[in-house]
């Protein structure tokens, strides 16, 4: 591997190029040369003419253009996109003193997205573009100062989605920024690539010492590195937040076209399965407007976050785009099922719109498959003790929703628990406070039952009511841990059931 290079990158300039080239000497006599100063974001400001005439003394004519890509002698790749969209909220705010006169065009998009269609095409280092991605901070922490529904750029997003920048640097937004790194690969379905960051810079005229406006790193050339360092997966990275139509179908084909190996490869074995007929599913899960939680990072290694290095992939059953399903550890039944997001969610409360719509689909299959084998489905979620949200699916043979129901109203009394009915269209956020603890069931109709947690709790109550004489009559399983089976037996009742569930399994066609 070859010497990393140091790059400094500037926000906005608006024409203060005094400024900026002043601290930038500055930085470079304490901590001595970079290889590149490159800026993004406005540069000029409002094109002030003696600013342009202080630059052409500077600079020796190079040519001016909106987007491209160029190579630096180490091998280092840069690709940018100058001015805004047309259509941009950006071009047309007039706060006083910022009025953006350049934009790209059309072309200038598709030259971008067509670099990333190549057979070997495997990334940029670096991408600059004026104007923010959409919904980058989906999954994190989001940007605070600026009103982030009006932020950042669907067409930007769709290039930084298809090109997978390592480092993405963005201005306009008179902010700093940094992102949790986040993958461009779908985990367990693609094979793993590298992270890609994003950061925000603030204008270099800002006098607020947090909102900064230069950013210095290092950086080894893609091309330079080997695959293990270049695919390193810190521990906080986070799923693409990245959507759009326009890169899903590009995506998609660049991933059949790529001849990688396929995802089943990771852990299904592609002779049990063959691809069912196309089901239709209205509700895809894709919201239009996902809210934007932050998905709290994980204290602890996680068990369930499908990233880390402790979830045991062999009881993987279906991986969806921001959900996967999954056997339990001594389950109630062999087609106990669990439901769970790919990201650290302590709480259905606290899912993103569409990562919850995704649960829902997932629930849909899973109802449709087991009532094509007769049996009721029971749901249910304990928001206590537990960091990584669970959806236990548990299938019931000869007994009704309204049985169900009653029998977990009746042991609730026995151990003086009360439950509140929710009504299957009613938000649980009507019974339930933020970030409190709860415990609800859901069962194929009717209302569902939830028991805000106040103190003490059995942890073992679903397990314990589901294991009765009247329902599954499994006594001796109520503790999942006195009845593990081995990692072969777990690795075949996965096999077995991602083979019945397949012709149910919306992700088979994603
Ligand atoms: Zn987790």
């Amino acid at each position: 591997m070859s010497k990393p290079l140091r790059i400094l990158v500037a926000g906005d300039s608006d024409g203060c190029l005094e400024v900026l080239f002043n601290r930038v000497r500055s930085v470079v006599k304490k901590s001595g040369m970079f290889e590149k100063l490159l800026c993004v974001g406005s540069f000029f400001g409002d094109g002030n003419e003696s600013v342009k005439t202080y630059w052409k003394q500077l600079k020796d004519g190079e040519k001016e253009g909106r987007r491209g890509v160029f190579t630096l002698t180490n091998g280092l790749q840069i690709a940018y996109l100058s001015g805004v969209c047309r259509n941009s909220t950006d071009s047309k705010t007039d706060d006083g003193d910022r009025k953006i006169s350049c934009h790209y065009s059309a072309s200038d998009v598709d030259y971008l997205l067509s670099l990333a269609t190549g057979k070997d095409y495997n990334g940029v280092d670096i991408f600059l573009s004026s104007e923010w991605p959409r919904n980058i901070w989906h999954y994190t922490t989001q940007p605070t100062g600026v009103d982030i529904e009006t932020l950042g750029s669907d067409t930007v997003a769709s290039i930084a989605r298809a090109l997978k920048p390592r480092y993405h640097f963005s201005a306009l937004a008179k902010i700093f920024y940094e992102r949790a790194p986040y993958r461009n690969h779908k985990i367990l379905r693609e094979s793993q690539t590298h992270v890609s960051r994003f950061l925000g810079l603030a204008n270099v005229s800002n006098s607020d010492k947090k909102q900064k406006y230069l950013y210095a790193f290092n950086i080894t050339p893609l091309n330079k590195m080997d695959r293990e360092s270049l695919i390193v997966q810190p521990a906080n990275t986070t799923e693409c937040p990245l959507k759009s139509v326009q890169s899903d179908n590009r995506s998609q084909g660049a991933t059949g076209s790529h001849g990688e190996e396929p995802a089943q490869q990771f852990f299904f074995n592609p002779k049990d399965v063959e691809r069912g007929q196309k089901r239709p599913f209205e509700n895809r899960g894709r919201g239009s407007h996902p809210k934007h939680h932050k998905p709290p990072g994980p204290h602890a290694p996680c068990w369930f976050c499908l990233g880390s290095p402790q979830v045991e992939k062999h009881l993987v059953v279906s991986v969806g785009d921001s959900c996967y399903m999954a056997l339990p550890k001594g389950g109630l039944v062999p087609e106990h099922i669990l439901i769970l997001p790919i990201g650290h969610f302590p709480s259905t409360l606290e899912l993103p719109e569409d990562v919850a719509a995704e649960t829902e689909t997932f629930k849909k299959c899973l109802r449709q498959y087991f009532h094509s084998k007769k049996k009721s489905c029971v749901i249910f979620e304990r928001n206590f003790r537990s960091p990584h949200l669970q959806l236990q699916v548990v299938p019931v043979s000869g007994a009704v929703s309204d049985d169900i129901r009653e029998e977990f109203k009746e042991s609730a009394v026995n151990v003086g628990i009360t439950f509140v009915e929710l009504e299957r269209d009613e938000p649980l956020s009507h019974i339930v406070a933020p970030k409190t603890p709860y415990f609800m069931i859901e069962f194929d109709s009717g209302p569902h039952l939830v028991h805000p947690i106040k103190g003490y709790f059995p942890l073992q109550f679903g397990r314990q009511v589901l294991a009765s004489p009247n329902l599954l009559n499994v006594p001796g399983r109520i503790d999942w841990k006195s009845c593990q089976a081995s990692k072969e037996s777990e690795t075949e009742m996965a096999t077995s059931f991602r083979r019945m569930f397949q012709p149910y399994d919306f992700t088979r066609e994603l």
